[in-house]
């Protein structure tokens, strides 16, 4: 059910990104294991619904929020036909990895994403039909380049092996993050962090850092130290209820249970 408010952006983002053609990764019975039907309903159709079925959708909301509420059976029926066409398509992460300096711990390693996707084109439009995502994610892919070079200039690297990983179709669900994680092709039980990068700042610097997902790792602290050492300062999540902490890539590492690091554009845009 799609609220508004909480997700920061109107259901017709939802109807014109998921209303068509759809993406997941191909599964050996060609995700034919997948629910029938799938559906994302707006906040009143989903009350509509639920008036029909003689529910109180707000005091269920309400009970829904208590860890003893109990999925309740809607009494509604719907008949559905729905014709799906399969199609293959295939894409391509990219990896590259600077092998650690201390051979004690160059097996461990520090991931850096970065989703090298945007939204593809409109043929419908006249003139310039590419959607050409200069901020998301041209920026962060920009940054994963960059970062490759400096890291490839330190005169000894550092003592983990870093990998460099550019994955693909974020826009269509965490998918080429979601491969890695589910396909590693180094340890995850050695994969000390990933730290990703969503859209960054083309604006200029700014005083302080915002860390999405503020709390789950200690990799906040290092985040916190390297921020002072620049006389800068780490922001919580500012927005936490729109949770951006699931709509980037290293959500998929977070599930699995590396540590993850997603530092996002700071406010204040004071001299530092
Ligand atoms: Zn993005």
């Amino acid at each position: 059910m799609h609220e508004t408010g909480p997700a920061g952006y109107p259901y017709e983002v939802v109807s014109s990104s998921w209303g068509s053609e759809n993406f997941d990764i191909k599964k050996a019975d060609q995700n034919e294991g997948r629910v029938a039907v799938e559906s994302w309903i707006s906040w009143e159709t989903a009350r509509k619904l639920f008036q029909m079925a003689g529910q109180d959708f707000d005091a269920l909301k309400k009970a829904a929020s208590s860890k003893d509420f109990k999925p309740v059976l809607l009494p509604a029926k719907a008949n559905f036909t729905l014709r799906n066409r399969l199609r293959e398509v295939e894409s391509k992460n990219v990896l590259a990895k600077l092998e650690g300096s201390d051979p004690s711990l160059k097996e461990e390693y520090v991931i850096y994403t970065a989703h090298w996707d945007h939204l593809g084109k409109n043929e419908k439009l006249k003139g310039d039909q590419i959607f050409n995502g200069a901020i998301d994610n041209a920026s962060g892919t920009a940054s994963l380049l960059e970062l490759a070079r400096a890291y490839t200039q330190l005169k000894t690297p550092p003592k983990r092996s870093i990998l460099f990983l550019s994955v693909t179709a974020e826009e269509k669900g965490l998918l080429g993050a979601k491969y890695y994680a589910e396909n590693p092709i180094y340890p995850l039980t050695k994969t000390a962090a990933d730290i990703n990068m969503d859209a960054f700042d083309p604006w200029g610097r700014t005083r302080d850092i915002v860390d999405v997902g503020f709390g789950n790792s200690t990799l906040d602290d290092v985040l916190d130290e390297l921020a002072k050492s620049q006389g800068r300062v780490v922001k919580p999540d500012v927005e936490p209820e729109k949770g951006y902490f699931y709509r980037s890539d290293h959500f998929e590492f977070a599930k699995k249970g590396v540590p993850a690091l997603n530092p996002s554009v700071g406010t204040d845009e004071g001299h530092c």
